[in-house]
């Protein structure tokens, strides 16, 4: 049976690129090797990572005097990174779920820390609107999409301070403008790649305001200086990373994937709303693209985990909620095709009809 894997991360991606790391680690382009056993600095691995970065650089159309980077550490290492080399008195956070509140906690270790609002007070279902920026604040941290509460900017942000956004779970599923941000950050596991790795956007002129000394390794300016090669770097990740993003554009690139995007999202809240069995957590336009929350209707709660079994027999797979919020979660990342979708609205159907 097909299965559609509504993981949120690690999680899906393209056959075409699994199936490309598979054959890269077994023997790479024929040399015999695996591509597990070759030099970061080999000749066979420079170019994946200089077309890797490059590739990322023309797909999201980021200006000059921006570097990428791709380190270990996860995104949870830059709720770190970030204020070790952007803090130096004071930092504004939108507080929109578990991640933002996790970043905000750590740039309390570096300095004043601003939450400009948060949507804790009805459980992360809304982005906060109408909020005060402090001019005076270094700048503003938002997490553009929330994987775990299902909602999402839709937009690139207008602040009078430089922002520096989480996009672990968004990234290459729209276009953004990076000219917005000093810094973009996230784990490679949601939309990229597989876990082990992070990818960064940095303007190069927004570093080195700090008063701090930073330890090289959580320095984002010698990871620069040594084109993202300071430590070895996650070798296997990049290639996959790479092959994911030479996908991305011969599909049409990430208009493309948001207008997918789009269209699966419409798709599968329009039956969620349609449902009587059926509840979306989050209304209105702070409805993430990404990641679909919803739950059993008042009444129906006792089914929640009969549906999640009816829907595995019907190869739809990994969509019990996050802890935090219950009931379901369908992650719709680029590879998740519209059939899934489908497979997954013919489930609930048939669930309400049984
Ligand atoms: C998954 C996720 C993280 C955590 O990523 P790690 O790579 O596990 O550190 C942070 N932010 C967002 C928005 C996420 O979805």
């Amino acid at each position: 049976m097909k299965k559609y894997n509504f993981n949120a991360g690690p999680s899906m991606l393209p056959r075409e690129v699994v199936e490309a790391t598979a054959s890269a680690v077994l023997d790479y382009e024929g040399m015999g090797l695996s591509l597990m056993e070759l030099s970061h600095r080999s000749a066979e691995f420079k170019p994946i990572l200089d077309e890797a970065r490059a590739l990322l650089k023309e797909l999201l159309d980021v200006p000059a005097g921006y570097e990428v980077l791709f380190l270990g550490g996860g995104a949870s290492m830059h709720f770190c990174m970030v204020p070790y080399n952007f803090l130096n008195r004071k930092a504004a956070y939108l507080n929109t779920g578990t991640w933002a509140s996790k970043a905000m906690k750590e740039a309390g270790l570096f300095g004043e820390v601003v939450e400009v609002a948060s949507s804790a007070d009805r459980n992360f279902c809304y982005i906060p609107k109408d909020f005060n920026i402090p001019t005076d604040a270094d700048y503003l941290h938002v997490t553009s999409n929330n994987t775990i509460y299902g909602t999402q900017l839709h937009a690139d942000f207008d602040s009078p301070v430089p922002v520096i956004a989480d996009m672990s779970s968004d990234i290459l599923s729209r276009p953004v403008d990076v000219s917005k941000y000093s810094c973009i950050y996230g784990g490679a596991q949601k939309n990229l790649a597989q876990s082990g790795m992070s990818f960064v956007i940095v303007k190069e002129s927004a570093l080195g305001s700090v008063e701090r000394a930073i330890p090289s390794i959580l320095d984002y300016r010698v990871h620069i200086a040594n084109g993202s090669m300071f430590n070895t770097p996650p070798t296997l990740p990049i290639y996959t990373a790479l092959c994911n993003m030479r996908w991305v554009k011969e599909q049409g690139g990430v208009a493309e994937m948001e207008r997918r995007a789009l269209q699966r999202a419409e798709i599968l809240y329009s039956e969620i709303d349609a449902n009587p069995m059926f509840r979306a957590t989050v209304n209105g336009e702070d409805r993430s693209y990404m990641n679909i929350d919803f739950v059993m209707a008042p009444g129906y709660e006792e089914l929640e985990k009969s549906f999640v079994e009816y829907a595995a027999s019907r190869g739809v797979v990994a969509i019990t909620g996050h802890r935090s919020v219950g009931g379901f979660r369908a992650s719709c990342y680029n590879a998740m095709p519209l059939e899934g979708v489908a497979e997954l609205v013919g489930c609930m159907r048939d669930f309400a009809k049984k």
